[in-house]
């Protein structure tokens, strides 16, 4: 039986392992923190346990309805209809409905009607690739006009981020405009959301267990510090020693791909490298109150130091938290921001007063508990050309070394949804050239 090891137990790293162990490969996954979900793993609060970054479900998420059923948690997705608000010129909004699009005081009537227009336009643009020659900020400017770029669009993007915002091509801006005006399509024009009952927390113990059912060994505490390819098969050394595989795959960034592998070529190193990846500063806040009730609040105002609000007990119900309320405070950052320096009682004062200018009932002492999470290489930002000059191949130079990562995915947002049904398409591409595969022997056998 063909062994394939697993670089990452992240969902991507959990889900091609599911598909490789049901096409009858023996696998094994080599996670380096101590349990599984990566991106997705919980962390407490409080007293409380919940995602370390907020989650929600679309009623688009088809990819991930599949496995929440796969796993037996359909019954623990809720969905409640939410509000989005807006924060901007020292003000929140609700921004809701089409009618509150229309009485939207920052933009007139014409930058409104061509803001619709390029909205609806983006969500019926089929052939994206062709975005992908052309700045974000040269498509939005042209479609939605000069103003709505300038007051709504530029501080969206910049909040979503920070200076990379002029590198990112339009077809990232695309992508984000597919998903959301795809979840108010099947959300019968309202904003619906969903989550699962227990959060990620409950849905990645489900698929721990349903991995053990496939017979997936895990390894958790096992980062791999090389991987390399020995006489035809692939030699992963952790800390606590070496493992060899038939194959392996490599879920994790790119930057930390090029390190791991000392076989690959310098230009393959090259290509990974310059992957340019955003990062993510982000404050969670157990709080007595809520703040508005928005899902989301997105704040067009460069004077807050943080991209969003988001309101997790807009969506899940406060008891969950004994009726307190959960909110997340997300900052994206650049590989070079300075704000990477900054310590956590530093970016909690900076926080505490932001949040004390936007809403005038909060106040600190309605603070039960504040935890900032620091994720370096996030997101892969799909810059000008990424398709052609950086989306990373899934075969590497280095005998029986594959990569899947999130880098892969170039038409999409990073989202659960987008990495399953990435690692849906990696595991149906790698079976066709791990060792061992039909395709493969077939090769073998023609040689012979
Ligand atoms: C702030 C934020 C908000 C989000 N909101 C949503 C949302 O609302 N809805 C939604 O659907 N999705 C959301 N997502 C996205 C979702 O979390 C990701 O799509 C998904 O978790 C990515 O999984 P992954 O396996 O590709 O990456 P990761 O989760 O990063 O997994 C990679 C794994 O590799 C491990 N690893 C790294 N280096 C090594 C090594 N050398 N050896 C062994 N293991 C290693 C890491 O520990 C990690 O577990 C959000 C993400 C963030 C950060």
């Amino acid at each position: 039986m063909t062994s394939v090891g697993i670089v990452g137990g992240g969902l991507l790293g959990m889900a091609l392992a599911a598909d490789l162990a049901r096409e009858g490969y023996r696998v094994t996954i080599l996670e380096a923190a101590p349990r599984s979900g990566g991106l997705a793993a919980p962390a407490q609060i409080g007293e409380y346990t919940w995602d370390r970054f907020y989650h929600v479900v679309l009623l688009s998420d088809d990819y991930l309805r599949a496995l929440l059923d796969e796993l037996g948690l359909t019954d623990r997705l809720h969905w409640r209809p939410t509000r989005t608000g807006f924060y901007i010129d020292g003000r929140l909004r609700s921004l809701s409905s089409s009618l509150e699009f229309l009485t939207f005081p920052a933009l007139g009537l014409l930058d409104k009607a061509r803001l619709g227009a390029n909205i609806i336009y983006a969500s019926r643009i089929r052939a994206w690739r062709r975005l992908e020659s052309v700045l974000a900020s040269d498509w939005l400017k042209r479609w939605s006009g000069p103003r709505a770029w300038e007051r709504l669009w530029l501080p969206l993007l910049r909040a979503k981020l920070g200076n990379n915002a002029e590198a990112a091509s339009a077809a990232f801006i695309w992508a984000i405009i597919a998903r959301m005006y795809g979840a108010r399509r099947t959300g019968m024009k309202r904003e619906t959301f969903g989550y699962v009952d227990g959060g990620y927390a409950a849905v990645l113990q489900r698929f721990d267990e349903h991995l053990d059912e496939l017979g997936v060994e895990t390894v958790f505490g096992a980062r791999a510090t090389q991987v390399e390819s020995v006489a035809g098969t692939v030699r992963v050394s952790t800390p606590a020693g070496e493992r060899e595989f038939d194959d392996v795959v490599l879920t994790v960034p790119c930057a930390r791909i090029a390190e791991l592998c000392p076989q690959l070529t310098d230009a393959e190193r090259g290509r990974l490298r310059a992957v340019r990846y955003q990062g993510i500063v982000c404050a969670t806040v157990l709080l007595e109150q809520p703040l508005a009730n928005y899902y989301i609040t997105n704040i067009a105002d460069a004077r807050i130091p943080f991209t969003a609000v988001i309101e997790m007990t807009a969506l899940v119900d406060p008891s969950r938290f004994g009726g307190q309320a959960l909110v997340y405070l997300p900052k994206y950052l650049t590989q070079q921001d300075a704000f990477w320096q900054k310590t956590d009682a530093e970016i909690e004062t900076e926080f505490l007063d932001a949040l004390e200018e936007m809403y005038p009932r909060f106040g600190r002492n309605q603070v039960k508990a504040f935890q900032v999470s620091r994720v370096r290489e996030m997101l892969a930002v799909t810059t000008l050309d990424y398709s052609a000059t950086l989306l990373p191949a899934s075969v590497t130079t280095v005998d029986r070394v594959f990569i899947a990562n999130s880098a892969q995915i170039a038409n999409g947002t990073l989202n659960v949804n987008e990495t399953l049904a990435l690692a849906h398409r990696k595991a149906r591409e790698l079976g066709s050239l791990l060792h061992g595969s039909r395709a493969a022997s077939r090769a073998q056998a023609g040689a012979a």
